[in-house]
C-alpha cells in the first residue's frame, strides 16, 4: 500500500509557500497528483491559508480539481483540448493555456459560440521546443489575442513559459526572453497578471527567475530532483510497503509486483526490512522477493521507499539508480496500490 501523509503535504506545501513569496503557487497535479490521488492532495492543499491556483495540465484533471476544489479555486489546464473539452472547461471557469495558433483559434470559436470570455494564458516558446509560440511569430499572435479581447471573447490573465533546466545559462537567456515576450504583451494593451515560467527546481533554487507565479509539483509531494540536493523543510509525504506473503529458504516474498507499478528495473535496490537494509532480489507478476533476515516473519512490512524514517531510500534515489527521476516512480504505481491516507490522528482509506 501507498501510505500518504497528509499533514506532511499540508507542511510541504505551507514550506513551498513561504519559500517562494511573495509569487504565488500553482500546485501542480497532472498524473493524479503525481500518483498520491487527485481529491487527497487538494483537500490538503485547501487547508489555511490554502492554495489559490492549482494546475491541472488535462481537462479531465482540471475539472476533477473544480468539483473538489469548489468554485473559488483558480485551476489551469495547458494540454491542447478538444472542442468539446474547452466547452466544458469555459463552462466550469477552466484557465487554458494556449501555446499554438490552431488552438487559440479554436478557443476562441468556442468561446464565441458559448457566449463565454476564455481566460487564456499565452505560451511563448522560450527554448524547450515543445510547444509554444516562436519569438519571431509572438507579435502576431499577441495581435489575434489582443483583438479577442477587446472584442470580449478573451481575457488574456497570464503568460508562460517552460524551462529546459539544462543550465543556468541557458535558463536565463529563456527568462530574458520571456521578460521581452511580456512586454510585447503589455505594449500591445493586454495586462495580464500571472507570469510563470519555473517549476519545482528553479523556483526553490534560483528566486530571481521567478514571475508572479510558480508552477511546483514534484517538491509539494516531497519529490527532490534527481541528482538534485535534499530540499530544506520538504520530506517525502509517500510511503510504499509491502507485506511478508511467504518465507522460505532466506527470501521473503512480499505482496507487490509488477503488475503493480513496480519497475522490474529496481531489481538489486536495497528495501527496508525489519532486519535492516536488504536486497530486492526479483520483481514478479504480483509478488517480489526480497533477501530474507534473521526472525522474518508472514506479515511483516517492508517498506520500499518512503521518507526514510526506517531505513528506506526515498523515490528519487532508488530512480537515480535506473537515471529516471523520483515522479516516474510514483505516477506507475497503478490502482492494485492501495492508496491509506494518515492525517496524524488516526487514518482512513482514501
Ligand atoms: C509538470 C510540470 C510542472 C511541475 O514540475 P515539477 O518539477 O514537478 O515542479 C510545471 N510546469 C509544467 C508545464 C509541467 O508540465
Amino acid at each position: 500500500m501507498l501510505r500518504i501523509s497528509r499533514s506532511q503535504l499540508v507542511h510541504n506545501i505551507a514550506a513551498v509557500q513561504k519559500q517562494l513569496a511573495p509569487s504565488a503557487l500553482m500546485l501542480v497535479m497532472k498524473d493524479d497528483a503525481y500518483g498520491h490521488g487527485v481529491d487527497t492532495v487538494v483537500d490538503a492543499a485547501l487547508v489555511q491559508p490554502g492554495v489559490a491556483l492549482f494546475g491541472g495540465y488535462d481537462v479531465d484533471t482540471s475539472l476533477q480539481i473544480r468539483s473538489r476544489a469548489g468554485s473559488g479555486a483558480r485551476v489551469f489546464a495547458w494540454a491542447i483540448a478538444r472542442d468539446e473539452e474547452i466547452r466544458r472547461a469555459l463552462r466550469e471557469g477552466i484557465e487554458l493555456g494556449v501555446g499554438t495558433s490552431s488552438y487559440l483559434e479554436r478557443v476562441i470559436v468556442v468561446a464565441a459560440a458559448e457566449k463565454q470570455t476564455a481566460r487564456v494564458h499565452l505560451k511563448i516558446d522560450t527554448g524547450l521546443r515543445r510547444n509554444g509560440i516562436r519569438t519571431e511569430e509572438w507579435p502576431d499572435f499577441v495581435a489575434r489575442a489582443v483583438r479577442a479581447q477587446f472584442a470580449g471573447v478573451l481575457s488574456i490573465v497570464g503568460v508562460w513559459s517552460h524551462l529546459a533546466e539544462a543550465s543556468d545559462a541557458e535558463d536565463d537567456v529563456s527568462a530574458s526572453e520571456f521578460a521581452q515576450a511580456v512586454e510585447i504583451v503589455r505594449a500591445a494593451g493586454a495586462d495580464p497578471a500571472s507570469l510563470h515560467l519555473t517549476a519545482s527546481a528553479a523556483s526553490w533554487w534560483r528566486p530571481e527567475l521567478r514571475g508572479t507565479v510558480c508552477r511546483v509539483g514534484a517538491f509539494c509531494y516531497g519529490i527532490r530532483s534527481a541528482e538534485g540536493p535534499e530540499i530544506p523543510g520538504i520530506r517525502p509525504i509517500a510511503t510504499l510497503e509491502s507485506r511478508v506473503l511467504a518465507a522460505e529458504n532466506d527470501v521473503a516474498h512480499i505482496g507487490i509486483g509488477a503488475l503493480h507499478g513496480l519497475p522490474s528495473t529496481l531489481g538489486g535496490a536495497p528495501v527496508a526490512t525489519l532486519g535492516g537494509q536488504r536486497e530486492l532480489l526479483r520483481i514478479d507478476a504480483v509478488t517480489s522477493a526480497v533477501r530474507g533476515w534473521e526472525g522474518m516473519r508472514v506479515g511483516d512490512t517492508v517498506r520500499i521507499f518512503g521518507p526514510g524514517d526506517h531505513g528506506e531510500m526515498d523515490a528519487t534515489s532508488l530512480a537515480e539508480r535506473n537515471d529516471t527521476v523520483g515522479e516516474e516512480i510514483l505516477t506507475r504505481l497503478t490502482e492494485r496500490v492501495r492508496r491509506v491516507i494518515e492525517d496524524g490522528d488516526g487514518e482512513r482509506v482514501g
